[in-house]
């Protein structure tokens, strides 16, 4: 087994002097990290670029103009060296050895007693990761991936924490029972009202379950936005709710690779309305979730898209309601944003569309849809969702609107993902949509003459080439 050469611990900075000495660019980097810490920084330098001059002044950062002496290091915690010249580091480094003080000298790792470590800071709470120094990119892949992970309020757990420390410690006795109780509360109420900012409430219901008095865990259900099957346009909220969730209620159109960000043992419950073949009702969805939630469970119910866009969110939040289980949405990428998206196609844009409408192709129980034709007589852009098998209705309604013939056509196949496709034409060939054998995946039409402005040359014609079987016999 490998063993670490570097340890890492963290050192406590609390009004302690931190010398930075020299003028580079690297030493202003070290001191914009140092500065979420609450150490006093004496920045050492004759000669500094003006970014980090600055910098300090803009910080209140002690600027001392003169070259490193001992008297500098007098009070000092610990050193950082950058000033660019190999001689002048090593001189600045024994400076700091000759008084007692731990050194780091950027990019040189023979002169320094320690590395700084990759940071993910939600002070109080911190993330260090170290690699031996051997490799940064490594450090940066991992930085990344974790602060994804850990929204930006995490901290604020901390601070609970924190406030909470002694109270826990004398209410519960044994080690085993605070490890429950910290496990409990990390994934409960009281977190989530930290999360949200409101660490007073927090306090005091962490407090009121100390006590006993709360009873029962109450469950919850997120209305999720699943995006449009992206793994990564998935919200970091969505995602770190997905990691809390005891339940996933899933539709159809959610693809694995999303469901699969849940927790491993998280039940998963499909719940598909395949088009014309609803193997659950909505009725039923409603009754699940509000059982679920009744039995104390965390669901995260995930949909396509956004959720509040032709979701059927609008049932669920009411069953929710009526039946008193906390609810709350968190938004996604809706299908029209993301099919927009993957032409460049501005969905308004100055003098030729002023709005975009939401419209669906087809009406509750196949009935027809309400809002035509006004919906084409407004002029913008039209994004019409469960369009494609009712393209040539679709046309009539946009046609008794007013709109022209040769108003610009998209229609986006599997928008927002690797294999989305790409059909362009005018409102006069969409009907050729419903009748194509290789469209079978979630189609998005866009309507309208921004329309014109997207990327189209790579798009494929909505009438296929194989349509004019007569040229191309000739051919
Ligand atoms: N709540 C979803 C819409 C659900 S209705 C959202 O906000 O996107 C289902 C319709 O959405 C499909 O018939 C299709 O028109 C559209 N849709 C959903 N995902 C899509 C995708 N990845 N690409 C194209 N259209 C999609």
């Amino acid at each position: 087994m490998p063993r670490l050469r570097f340890f890492p611990i963290s050192f406590d900075v609390a009004g302690k002097a931190v010398v930075v000495a020299g003028g580079t660019g690297a030493a202003l980097a070290k001191l914009r990290l140092l500065a979420k810490s609450q150490a006093h920084l004496r920045l050492v330098t004759a000669e500094a670029e003006p970014a980090l001059t600055a910098f300090a002044a803009e910080h209140g950062i002690e600027h001392r103009t003169s070259e490193l002496t001992l008297a500098d290091l007098a009070d000092a915690a610990l050193l950082f060296v950058a000033t660019g010249d190999k001689d002048r580091d090593a001189i600045f480094a024994g400076l700091g050895r000759a008084a007692g003080i731990p050194v780091n000298v950027v990019d040189r790792p023979h002169l320094s007693d320690f590395a700084v470590p990759a940071i993910v800071d939600r002070a109080p709470v911190a993330v260090a990761i170290s690699t031996d120094g051997l490799a940064p990119v490594l450090a940066q892949r991992l930085r990344a991936a974790i602060e994804a992970l850990l929204p930006p309020e995490f901290g604020r757990l901390g601070e609970l924490a924190r406030s909470l420390r002694s109270a826990i410690l004398s209410a519960l006795p044994t080690n085993a029972q605070r490890l429950r109780f910290w496990n409990r509360l990390i994934d409960g109420r009281a977190a989530d009202l930290a999360l949200a900012g409101n660490l007073a409430a927090a306090r005091r219901a962490a407090l009121s379950a100390l006590a006993g008095s709360t009873g029962e865990e109450a469950g919850i259900v997120w209305l999720i936005g699943a995006g449009p099957g992206a793994a990564d346009l998935l919200t970091l909220r969505a995602q770190r709710l997905l990691l809390e969730a005891d339940v996933i209620v899933h539709d159809r159109l959610v693809p694995d690779a999303v469901i699969e960000m849940g927790r491993r043992d998280a039940e998963r419950i499909g719940v598909g309305k395949a088009k014309g073949r609803h193997s659950v009702t909505q009725g039923e969805i409603d009754a699940l979730l509000v059982r679920l939630a009744r039995e104390g469970k965390r669901v995260a119910r995930l949909k396509a898209g956004d959720p509040l866009v032709f979701g059927r969110a609008g049932e669920e939040l009411a069953a929710l309601r009526a039946a008193g289980i906390r609810v709350e949405v968190v938004p996604g990428v809706t299908a029209a944003l993301a099919a927009a998206a993957d032409a460049g196609v501005p969905l308004t844009l100055r003098g030729v569309a002023a709005s975009l409408t939401f419209a669906t192709g087809h009406g509750a129980e196949g009935s027809e849809p309400a809002g035509w034709p006004a919906i084409a007589a407004a002029g913008g852009t039209v994004a019409v969702y469960m369009g494609r098998t009712a393209a040539a209705e679709t046309r009539e309604r946009f046609l008794a609107g007013g709109v022209a013939l040769e108003t610009p056509v998209l229609a986006v196949e599997n928008a927002g993902r690797a294999e989305a496709r790409l059909f362009a034409g005018t409102l006069a060939d969409l009907p050729a949509l419903a009748a194509r054998a290789d469209v079978d995946g979630p189609v998005l039409i866009l309507v309208g003459p921004a329309v014109a402005h997207g990327a189209l040359a790579d798009a494929e014609p909505i009438v296929p080439a194989a349509a004019a079987p007569v040229l191309a016999a000739v051919a």
